[in-house]
Formats: C-alpha cells, structure tokens, sequence
C-alpha cells in the first residue's frame, strides 16, 4: 500500500490573495482567450474559456445558443449528439463553441463508426467516468487516427500519470476531474477521488510537457471557485451544478411545474435515474450519483454576468489584464475559514 501525506486541496481550502495593481476597472480585463488543440492543428479563437457539462437539464441546444452569445462553450448531452450526428436535428447549426459528447457505450461506438463526426462538430468529448481504462485510451487513438482534424477532449483522469496516457493517445484537451461534482457520490460510494484544486495544480506540468490543455470538471460552486481553478491550471471550467434550474435547460423531463410552483430536477450522469434512462444498468453496476430538485432559477443570462463579473474582479485584484495571467500572478493561501455564513440563511437577494 502506498500513502501519500500531502493535503490536497479543494476549493474552498484557498483563497487567492490580491495585489498591487494597474488594472483600474474591470473593463479592461480581457476574457477572451486563444485555445490551441494542437493535435488537431487549429486554435479556438475569442473563447470565454467557460464550458457548460453534457449533464441532462444543462448540456441543452437552448443552453448552448446562449452561451454561444457569450463566446463560451457547451457540451451537448450524448443523447443530442446521437441525434445530430443521426441527422435528427436539422436546425442544429455546427458552431465552433458548441461541442459533441460520446461514450465508450455500443450506441456512441455504433455512430462513430457510421458518421463523419466533423460533419456536424469541429470539438468533441470522449466522456467517461474512468479515464484509466486502457479500453479508453485505445478509443481515442482510433477516433485520432480516424479523424486527425477534430478536435478531441477526452477523460475523466485527476493525475499526472493519467494526463500523460490520454495525451499519448491523441486528445487535445484532458478533463480533469473524479469526484468533485455537485451530484457525484464517486467518492462515498467507490471511496475514490481527488480534491479538484490539486488535481489542476499536480496535472498541470504534465500537460505542458506533453503539449495538452486542461480542462477542470465539476467542484465550482461560486464563481470565485473558477477564478481559482484558472489561477491553479485550468484552461477552461466545465460547469454543471451552477447552470442547472435555468430556463435554457427546461425540458419535460427535467421540469416539475404545478402551475405555481416550477422546479427543476437535476440527476448526476451515473445517478439510478440517468442510469435507467440510458439502459446502461447492470448487475455489477451501481448509483454514483444523486438526483436533487430544485426552484427555478430563470434565464441563465444572469448566472453568466455574475461568472464574468467574478472572473473580471480576481483578475482585476491580481494585476491580470488577460485571464490566463491569473495563472501566473496568482498565490493561493491555505485558508482555516473561506466566508463568513453568518447571515446565509437570511439572504434574500445578491
Ligand atoms: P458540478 O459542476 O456540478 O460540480 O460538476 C459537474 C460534473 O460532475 C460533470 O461534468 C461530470 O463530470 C460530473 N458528474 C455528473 N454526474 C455525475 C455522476 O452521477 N457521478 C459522477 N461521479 N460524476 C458526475
């Protein structure tokens, strides 16, 4: 057995520490970024480098249209990828801020090998909950080789080592990330995970030895939490939990509306209720994720504005006129108590 005493970290263990600045408003921070998926050979250009996850209730069309506005990205649920790359969805329009999602599931495997993907897609995310299987690393490299143009993410892998085999098979982005979601139960149930934090800060030279971007998924809950995941490694946020409950991700599925009252229900992708939609139960498989339900929260234009406006402010506390620069100019302390929850049950309002 092996036993590594180091404390990993998660978000709320820090806090980023400002200082001197000559950034003056928050205007002049620019969010735009330039991505390289340098397998692929090409570069996302004026990318908000923000990502809503394939999650039932978030990675919607309605979702990744008004996300598009704002040059951030989606990953469309695997169910909406099939139906697009099946020629189901004739209004769907490729656009380079909205991305397919496939599995390693016979249904995923059945259109790959019958569609040409960057037909429809110029990015896709080969998604899965344990990126360590050689059985993974195997499919991205036929996908690369099949289609050395597209764009590939691939994952899920929280280490260095992990990093290194999907950036050896092929893929441009490595997602990052076991455990830390807001309706993931991984770490109760299998015991397994790694606090998100670390995660980016331990993956991220290997990233930049073998030429690959990170991309950290789940474990945001405020805004500041992504402002601290650019600052550790990350070059784009995927978010699930924080874009459920809003208008864009309604459908009747999701939706429980009385007539007064209208809630959303938001189910973890590995939750009983994902898993029997999708028909991947099995008697060797169990729940790794809950379902909550939850008050609508209206449009989601203004959870958008407050990640902005959060993203804009560290930069602007951090002498970072660019996003990335939070990377370079940021010191994170480790903190006893990160906010003060004195008046949380009383808020009506922000
Ligand atoms: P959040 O932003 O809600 O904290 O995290 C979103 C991420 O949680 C997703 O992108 C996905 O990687 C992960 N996730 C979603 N559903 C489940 C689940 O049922 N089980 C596990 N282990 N992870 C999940």
């Amino acid at each position: 057995m092996l036993y590594d005493n180091d404390i990993k970290l998660d978000f709320c263990d820090v806090l980023i520490v400002p200082k001197p600045s000559l950034i003056s408003s928050r205007k002049e921070v620019n969010l735009f970024c330039n991505l390289s998926f340098n397998k692929a050979g090409f570069s996302l250009t004026n990318y908000v480098p923000v990502c809503a996850s394939n999650m039932d209730g978030v990675g919607t069309l309605s979702m990744a249209e008004k996300l598009a506005t704002r040059h951030m990205s989606t990953c469309l649920t695997k169910h909406l990828t099939h139906q697009i790359l099946l020629g189901n969805k004739p209004e769907f329009k490729k656009d380079d801020f909205i991305f397919g999602t496939l599995g390693m599931d016979d249904f995923s495997k059945d259109i790959i090998n019958e569609c040409d993907l960057r037909k429809h897609f110029q990015i896709i995310s080969l998604d899965v909950a344990n990126g360590y299987m050689k059985q993974f690393t195997d499919f991205v490299k036929k996908i690369r080789t099949r289609f050395p143009d597209i764009g590939i993410m691939a994952g899920n892998v929280v280490t260095s080592e992990g990093v290194k085999q999907i950036a050896d098979a092929g893929a441009d982005i490595i997602k990052v990330g076991i455990g830390s979601g807001s309706v993931c139960t991984t770490r109760r149930v299998a015991g397994i995970g790694y606090p998100q934090l670390s995660t980016l800060i331990d993956c991220r030279q290997m990233a930049d030895e073998c030429g690959v971007s990170l991309l950290s998924d789940g474990g945001c809950v405020h805004p500041g939490d992504i402002s601290k995941a650019f600052a550790a490694g990350a070059d784009i946020v995927m978010l699930g939990g924080m874009l459920a409950g809003h208008d864009e991700g309604a459908d009747d599925s999701v939706v429980i509306d009385d007539g007064e009252r209208r809630r959303f229900i938001f189910a973890g992708s590995s939750s009983s209720r994902a898993l029997k939609s999708s028909k991947n139960e099995s008697k060797y498989r169990t729940s790794e994720g809950r379902v909550v339900i939850m008050e609508a929260k209206g449009g989601v234009d203004g959870a958008l504005v407050h990640i902005e406006g959060g993203l804009r402010s560290a930069c602007s506390y951090t002498n970072s006129a660019k996003l990335y620069e939070l990377r370079t100019n940021a010191k994170f302390i480790r903190v006893n108590r990160q906010l003060n929850e004195y008046f949380e049950n009383q808020t009506i309002g922000i």
